[in-house]
Parts: structure tokens; C-alpha cells; sequence
């Protein structure tokens, strides 16, 4: 499927930190999301200019037109689609709930009239919504993954809800939190475009996509970041 963007240059927006998928290292911003589309885009001749804006401000540029594309560990939601376009899924997660290491915590029927945190516009804050009434509990919306984590350390929230990839990431190196729920089932990520738009742009991810799929740079990828556990 031979398609030459000619070295065209395309803006693509991403979240600030969502370690493993992007975050900053040296003050570089690398990722499984960084390496995957600087990688790809060099194999299907087209170049990025990365714009770390946060994740719902990353979503918005695309859909205002100031972005041609997003890869911020979006989850592919059929709500999204009515205005995004996306790629092949390129990594299964979902939300899960994190709490303080010292906290006693032990399920959703503990948060009652608590308040829990989840990043403004992320699947994490939909499914704590999901979850707030039957449990009686609030949901409080912030923008950066930082403070999601801080909130919950300095005791402002009793809980955060966010993607297990990045949670489980977060524990291991020692951000001082622990999961005791189950994962909450469903969640692939992929790389949007808006609706309708930018058609070469999300043809040439796929193929590329496939390409490292096939030539195993992709599982490399995850593992450089996640381990061989993976
Ligand atoms: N996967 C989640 C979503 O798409 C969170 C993404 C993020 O915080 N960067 O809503």
C-alpha cells in the first residue's frame, strides 16, 4: 500500500505527561506514543511537529483545526467517532483506580461522600462518573496527570481513576500510590485525525502501524517501555 506524503508536515497535538506514552525524559518528549509516530512517520516520509498541549486541549485542536492529528493514549469511544477518525488500535487498555498506599480504601463502597479525581474529558473521568451515584461519591475533573497524583498523595482525593497502563507505570516507580479494584474492562487506543479530514495522514499511520506490526519494532517499542512482561 504504497502512499508517499512527500515529506509534508503535519501538526500533531498530545498530552503533557502520560507516562509510558508520553512524557518527558532530559526535557525530550519521549513514549510509546513518541516513538511510534516518529518512527512511522519516517518510514511513510511525512514529518511532525508535536505539540504537548494536554489532553483535552489536544482533542480540541483537532477538532478547532489548529492540530491534523492526536495521539495522546486516546481510547477509540463510539461517542469520539462521531467526530474523529481513527486509526487501527495500537494498544488495549482501560480504567482502573488507584488510591494511596496508606489508604484503607478497598473498593468503590468505601469512597461514599469521599471525592475522587480523573482527568478532565478522559474515559477515566466518564466511568468514575458512571460509578459517583451508586456509590456516593464526587468526581472532580483536572487537566494534568501530575496533579491527578498529587491530589491523591497529599489527601485532597481519596482515589484517582485513570488508565491502568499509566497507573501501573506511576506505582512502579514509586509514585507512592496501589490499586485495589479491578481493571474496568475495554479501552483501545488509537491515533484520530477530525472527522473526515486529513484521510492521507491516517492511511499512512495504518500502514506504518502495520509495518513495525510485521517487523516486530512494534512489540520492541511497548517493551522498551513496559518490559518483556508485556
Ligand atoms: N485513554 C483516556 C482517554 O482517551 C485518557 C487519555 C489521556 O489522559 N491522555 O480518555
Amino acid at each position: 500500500a504504497a502512499m508517499d506524503l512527500g515529506g509534508k508536515k503535519f501538526t500533531i497535538a498530545t498530552d503533557t505527561t502520560f507516562a509510558p506514552f508520553e512524557f518527558r525524559k532530559d526535557g525530550k518528549l519521549v513514549g510509546i506514543d513518541m516513538d511510534l509516530l516518529n518512527r512511522i512517520a519516517k518510514e511513510e516520509n511525512f514529518q511532525v511537529d508535536v505539540q504537548s498541549l494536554g489532553f483535552q486541549a489536544a482533542v480540541s485542536a483537532v477538532t478547532s483545526g489548529q492540530a491534523d492529528g492526536v495521539i495522546a493514549g486516546m481510547s477509540i469511544t463510539d461517542e469520539r467517532k462521531q467526530t474523529f477518525d481513527f486509526s487501527d488500535p495500537y494498544f488495549d487498555s482501560g480504567v482502573q483506580m488507584a488510591v494511596a498506599k496508606n489508604s484503607d480504601v478497598k473498593g468503590y463502597e468505601d469512597l461514599k461522600g469521599k471525592t475522587v479525581v480523573a482527568k478532565g474529558g478522559s474515559e477515566g473521568e466518564s466511568e468514575a462518573k458512571k460509578l459517583s451515584e451508586k456509590y456516593g461519591f464526587t468526581v472532580k475533573a483536572l487537566d494534568q496527570s501530575t496533579s491527578l497524583i498529587e491530589s491523591v498523595k497529599n489527601g485532597s482525593a481519596a482515589a484517582v481513576f485513570d488508565d491502568y497502563p499509566v497507573l501501573k507505570y506511576g506505582i512502579e516507580q514509586g509514585n507512592g500510590l496501589k490499586v485495589v479494584t479491578a481493571k474496568i474492562p475495554g479501552g483501545q487506543y488509537g491515533f484520530a485525525v477530525a472527522k473526515g479530514k486529513n484521510a492521507d495522514l491516517l492511511e499512512a499511520f495504518n500502514n506504518g502501524l502495520a509495518r513495525m506490526k510485521a517487523d516486530g519494532s512494534y512489540a520492541k517499542t511497548l517493551e522498551t517501555y513496559l518490559g518483556k512482561d508485556t
